[in-house]
C-alpha cells in the first residue's frame, strides 16, 4: 500500500468494466486514481466516492478520448488536481462486430475514432507529459491472434495500438517510461456480453484452456503488475491475459 503513494494514475474509461476494476486496484495499490468516462457520470461519481470510503484518493474526469482538445483538458485537470500523471492506462474503447462485407461507415469511423484515435490522443498527451519514470498500459486484444470473422475492424484497430505501443517505446528512451499493452481475451463486461447469445458465450468462455471467461479483475491485476514496481522491466510487450486462448 504504501509504495505507490505518491503516483497519479489515469484511467480512461474507467467508469464500467475493465477500468473501473483497473480504478479500484490501482487504488487499493496505493495510486491515486483519475477515473476518466465519456457518457456515465453516475458509475464514475460512485467508483470515486467507493475509493474515498476505503481510504483511496480519486477524482472523476469527463473527457471523450476520440476529442484531442478534451483529452488536453483530461490531463490539464488531472495536473491540476494532483500536480502531474505517472502512470496513463490507455482502457477506453469500443466494439462493433461485422463481418467486413456488411460493416457500415459509421461503425468503422466509430472503432478508429475512439480505439485508434483515442487513444493515440492520450498516448500523444502522455509522452508530452507523464513524468519521468512513469508507466503506460494500452489496450489492445487478443483477437490480434484469434482472428475471429467478424472482428475484422475491431482488430484491426487494437493491431494498430500495438504498433504504437511498440514504437512509442523507442521514443521516450531515456526518460525511464515503459510502455506495454494488455490484450484481454474474452472478458465479462457488457462490450462483450451485449448482443451475444448464452450459448455464443459458453462456446466462447470453453474456448481458452481454464475454460471461462476472464473477470474485470484478472485484466486489472495484469495492469496492476505493469503499472506497480514488480513491472519495472517489462517494456515494450504486449501481455496477453487471456487464459491460454491464444
Ligand atoms: P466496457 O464497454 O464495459 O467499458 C468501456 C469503458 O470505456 C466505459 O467506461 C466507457 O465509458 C468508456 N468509453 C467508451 N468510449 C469512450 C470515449 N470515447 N471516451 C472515454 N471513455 C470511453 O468495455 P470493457 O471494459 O470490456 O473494455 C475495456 C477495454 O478492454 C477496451 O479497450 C476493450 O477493447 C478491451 N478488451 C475487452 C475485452 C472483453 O472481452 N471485454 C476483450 C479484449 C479487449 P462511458 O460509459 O462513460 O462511455
Amino acid at each position: 500500500m504504501t509504495q505507490n503513494t505518491q503516483k497519479i494514475a489515469l484511467v480512461t474509461g474507467a467508469s464500467r468494466g475493465i477500468g473501473a476494476a483497473i480504478a479500484e486496484r490501482l487504488a487499493r495499490d496505493g495510486f491515486t486514481v483519475v477515473i476518466n468516462y465519456s457518457g456515465s457520470v453516475a458509475p464514475a461519481e460512485a467508483l470515486a466516492q467507493k475509493i474515498q470510503q476505503q481510504g483511496g484518493r480519486a477524482m472523476t474526469a469527463q473527457a471523450d478520448i476520440s476529442n484531442a482538445d478534451a483529452v488536453r483538458g483530461l490531463f490539464d485537470a488531472a495536473e491540476a488536481a494532483f500536480g502531474g500523471v505517472d502512470v496513463l492506462v490507455n482502457n477506453a474503447g469500443i466494439m462493433k462486430l461485422s463481418p467486413i462485407a456488411d460493416t457500415q461507415d459509421e461503425d468503422f469511423d466509430q472503432q478508429i475514432a475512439v480505439n485508434l484515435k483515442g487513444t493515440f490522443n492520450t498516448l500523444r498527451e502522455a509522452s508530452r507529459r507523464l513524468r519521468d519514470g512513469g508507466r503506460i498500459i494500452n489496450f489492445s486484444s487478443s483477437v490480434v491472434g484469434l482472428l475471429l470473422p467478424g472482428y475484422g475492424v475491431y482488430a484491426a484497430t487494437k493491431a494498430a495500438v500495438e504498433a504504437m505501443t511498440a514504437i512509442l517505446t523507442r521514443e521516450l528512451r531515456g526518460r525511464g517510461i515503459t510502455v506495454n499493452a494488455v490484450a484481454p481475451g474474452p472478458t465479462a463486461t457488457s462490450l462483450f456480453l451485449d448482443g451475444k447469445s448464452s450459448e455464443q458465450i459458453d462456446r466462447l468462455a470453453r474456448m481458452a484452456p481454464l475454460e471461462r471467461l476472464g473477470e474485470p479483475e484478472d485484466i486489472a491485476a495484469s495492469v496492476a503488475f505493469l503499472a506497480g514496481p514488480d513491472g519495472a522491466w517489462i517494456n515494450g510487450q504486449t501481455l496477453r491475459a487471456n487464459g491460454g486462448i491464444v
